[in-house]
């Protein structure tokens, strides 16, 4: 399979030769050519699977293509919606490395952002527009971006759009857009709400699903610490200490917990940098490339500052406190094991967050390891005793459900449930197998929001 046998024109073929990809990945090879057709997509993908290609390159081959309008200021042609700055600048970077041999213009507009320039840029003209769902509507509504040329919508990470209580903009925006558009729509899961909206706005979309929902690539081991609150910052210590060498990045729950916890690291010899949503977009970027050059070792993030980080090698993800929302467990942990790389992902967990790791392992239909480290063992057990479907039984399972009945052989203190990546550096810790209850009793649903917006 090759991007020529996909039918790209030859000034993209030359870009994605400079960018040195050879080969299209699943979810190119499948929706390259449905989009080319000119169909409606339903495209199951999280990041990392290359899904800006598979829209991006067969979006631009259509404007290319197509005759633009001959003069005056040229309106958006195309618009990207996406929930976050970052996911933004990076969408737009990626087509404008794709489409260096094609004249297009690629814009952003996002919030955080004065209005200003953005004014200004939309003024200019512009092809492709990328856009945050909440900003787009301020500039529709000073009439500063008209929406009555778009020829492609494409909704990018839709699913993460309406966890961010983006659906209301989302209809406004649809209601402005030409009924006789292509939609594609790309989510790394699909609740009820993203099928209705595809039901809703999409023409016989034809479906692309190319990792079943909600897995975890087979490129990453996860497992969990239990550990008591109070004493996870020093079993983090701990284990950064160890690792010293490795890129890591940090999620946490809160705006401020991050901040805390950046400062708490520095102060151990160990800087950090953080991202949330507090932060100016210009402080987010300037952290964004410390971290993707290489300069920052340690980011801390909350979730959606880190969506759409697409930062290539990073072999550790360490969960500082679990999500609130068992989805963005996959996509935390989803930052590493790109594109086929061996990647980690540890996750420190209290006995009060038992209920959050159940959720996420019945997301998962799977267990996930809990591995107590020698030292930090938590003054409670962790109580996986729901009786979902894959709840961890005490001993530590690995997670996958290959292990038929899901009991394993007691292992001995220092032997690890999952097999590390030969070429990483010994760790220092030694793990020991959680001892505890196993009685089961009824898993907890969990509240959604809180305080996990950043
Ligand atoms: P995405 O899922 O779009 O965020 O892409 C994830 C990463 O894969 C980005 O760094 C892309 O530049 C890279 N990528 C996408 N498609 C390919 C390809 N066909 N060959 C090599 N790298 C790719």
């Amino acid at each position: 399979m090759s991007f020529e046998s996909l039918g790209l024109t030859p000034a993209l073929l030359r870009a994605l030769a400079d960018n040195a990809y050879t080969t299209p990945t699943p979810i190119q090879a499948e929706a390259i050519p449905l989009v080319l057709a000119g169909h409606d997509v339903l495209g199951g993908a999280q990041t990392g699977t290359g899904k800006t290609a598979a829209f991006g390159l067969p979006l631009l081959q259509r404007l290319a293509d197509s005759s633009k309008p001959a003069a005056g200021p040229r309106k958006p042609r195309a618009l990207i919606l996406v929930p976050t700055r970052e996911l933004a600048v990076q969408v737009a970077d990626s087509l404008r490395g794709y489409s260096k041999y094609i004249r297009l213009n690629v814009t952003t507009i996002f919030g955080g952002a004065g209005m200003g320039p953005q004014v200004d840029n939309l003024r200019r003209g512009v092809d492709i527009l990328v856009a945050t769902p909440g900003r787009l509507i301020d500039h529709m509504q000073q009439g500063s971006a008209k929406l009555d040329g778009i020829e492609v919508l494409i909704l990018d990470e839709a699913d993460r759009m309406l966890d961010m209580g983006f659906l209301p903009a989302i209809k406004r925006i649809l209601a402005r857009v030409p009924a006789d558009r292509q939609t594609l729509l790309f989510s790394a899961t699909f609740e009820a709400q993203i099928k209705q909206l595809a039901l809703e706005f999409m023409r016989d979309p034809r479906q692309v699903q190319v990792a079943t929902q909600n897995t975890i690539a087979a490129t990453i081991q996860h497992r969990a610490h239990p550990v008591d609150g109070s004493r996870k910052r020093d079993l983090l210590i701990d284990i950064l200490t160890a690792r010293h060498t490795e890129q890591v990045l940090i999620f946490g729950k809160t705006k401020h917990g991050c901040n805390r916890l950046a400062e708490q690291l520095e102060a151990a010899g160990l800087p950090a940098l953080a991202i949330h949503g507090n932060k100016s977009q210009a402080a987010r970027q300037k952290a964004l490339n410390a971290f993707k050059s290489g300069k920052a070792r340690i980011l801390v993030a909350t979730d959606v500052a880190a969506r759409g980080l697409d930062i290539p090698n990073l072999p550790l993800v360490i969960n500082h406190d679990l999500p609130m929302v068992a989805e963005d467990y996959v996509h935390r942990i989803g930052r590493t094991g790109r594109n086929g790389a061996q990647g980690e992902a540890l996750s420190l967990v209290s006995p009060d967050e038992a209920p959050l790791l159940r959720q996420i392992q019945r997301l998962l239909k799977s267990d996930i390891a809990l591995e107590a480290v020698e030292g930090f063992e938590p003054s409670r057990p962790i109580r996986l005793d729901g009786n979902a479907p894959g709840a961890a039984r005490p001993g530590g399972q690995r997670a996958g459900g290959e292990r038929p009945g899901g009991r394993r052989p007691p292992r001995k203190p220092g032997n690890r449930a999952h097999g590390r990546p030969a070429d990483r550096g010994a760790h220092a810790h030694a793990h020991t197998g959680q001892k505890q209850g196993g009685q089961r009793g009824q898993g907890q649903a969990q509240g959604r929001g809180g305080d996990r917006r950043a």
